[in-house]
């Protein structure tokens, strides 16, 4: 029975936007069916309830698509008035950092208007979520984001790839970044006792690691990525961190230099990159690597369905309880699994739509992985040491 209108023939992440061009991904669902493998934690789902959870799921993003509004513009907006209003006073205080109070305060603002603009803003800019404003300020194709990678490659690897891929071992290279063993479907080798010392040094320099990861340089030795296309996306890099070493590292500690606070304003932007680099790998590290989160084989993803590939995202993803303000800092991520269902849709209507995806989730019989960030980071790093070691020792 066929259940997706020709519409809907591809997730929600490709959809919806002005932007399309590089977004587009191959691909087609199955219209009806079930994939050669179902997931064991969906396994006691019949296909017609699959279908059906998806037309619940497609009945949830088409209302909020159609009350999608002023509302919603006035809200991305204010968060690039106050990210903006960070970003200048902190600054502006590391202007005159040699006093210590302005140092503390200028590295805490500047930080904080990284993690804002990485997080709330630009990963969800970067979605298409707010193209239907038509604002080519607020664009997925104009984008550029304070992050070192450039948007370009950022969206391909993410959206194109990522969430297209969600937790497939072998498909999905965010399962470990190619860096580290995060599943136990990846063979161990003697280089993964390292796990935990290559993620601590990720952590600090987030950054860089997803700039090497976005250049995808496994798909150029495999010989599935072309040289020129690896020499443009160096290129592009390249370019991206003149911009970023230009604005942090030399023109703030320069114009400090004035006040004899160059050396103090340049070990501020220095913490402010740090700081955001372990904030933005703490949040990402929680959407899919605690207790709780499926990953998948390819036979799995086989003759998938609109409904199966929802199944795929809630079953693959992880919350982050906490408060409002907690949930804008982690750039609405804290909603994981609602951003996985729906990445397309405003980040700020992720809350409003939790309550009725877990209700779906309970009705099904699906779970649901949330938890306090506290709990999910300590999750995430468990895995990090469990599968230094070899053997099945993981038990997510
Ligand atoms: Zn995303």
């Amino acid at each position: 029975m066929s259940v997706i209108s020709p519409s809907k023939t591809t997730p929600a992440s490709t959809k919806g936007s002005a932007a399309g061009g590089s977004r587009t991904r191959p691909g087609k669902l199955a219209e009806s069916g079930s994939p050669t493998v179902r997931p064991p934690a969906a396994a006691h789902l019949s296909d017609e309830q699959v279908a059906e959870l998806g037309r619940e799921l497609d009945a949830i993003r088409d209302e909020i698509l159609a009350k999608r509004g002023a509302e919603d513009a006035a809200y991305i907006r204010r968060m690039i008035k106050i990210q903006r209003g960070l970003e200048i006073s902190g600054r502006a205080a590391l202007l005159v950092s040699k006093n210590k109070a302005a140092w503390v305060t200028g590295t805490t603002l500047l930080s904080l208007a990284k993690i804002l603009e990485n997080m709330e803003i630009g990963h969800n800019v970067l979605h298409g979520q707010w193209d239907w404003m038509r604002d080519p300020d607020i664009h997925s194709t104009t984008w550029e984001w304070d992050f070192v990678t450039p948007s370009r490659s950022w969206q391909h690897t993410h959206n194109d790839l990522h969430h297209r891929w969600t937790n497939v071992v072998g498909k999905d290279n965010d399962v470990g970044y190619n860096l580290l063993r995060m599943d136990e479907q990846q063979p161990w080798k003697p280089v993964n006792l390292a796990n935990p010392l290559f993620n601590a040094i990720l952590a600090p320099l987030f950054e860089w690691g997803i700039a090497i990861y976005d250049l995808e340089l496994t798909e150029y030795k495999e010989g599935t990525k072309s040289k020129e296309a690896l020499l443009k996306d160096l290129k592009a890099l390249g370019k991206k961190v003149v911009t970023q070493f230009t604005k942090d590292y030399a023109a703030t500690p320069a114009v400090a230099m004035l006040t004899g606070s160059g050396k103090q304003a340049l070990y501020g932007t220095i913490a402010a990159n740090a700081i955001r680099n372990v904030w933005a790998h703490a949040v990402i590290f929680c959407g899919h690597f605690p207790e709780g989160t499926d990953t998948f084989t390819e036979e799995m993803v086989e003759g998938e369905t609109r409904g199966d590939w929802y199944v795929r995202q809630m079953i693959g993803s992880a919350n982050i309880s906490g408060s409002k303000f907690m949930h804008i800092m982690t750039g609405n991520l804290s909603h994981q699994i609602e951003h996985h269902l729906f990445p397309d849709l405003p980040s700020s209507r992720y809350a409003e739509v939790a309550p009725r995806v877990r209700e779906i989730c309970q009705r099904y019989g699906l779970k649901y992985t949330t938890g306090p960030l506290i709990k999910q980071v300590g999750s995430s790093w468990a895995k990090v040491f469990k599968l230094a070691l070899p053997g099945k020792t993981a038990t997510a």
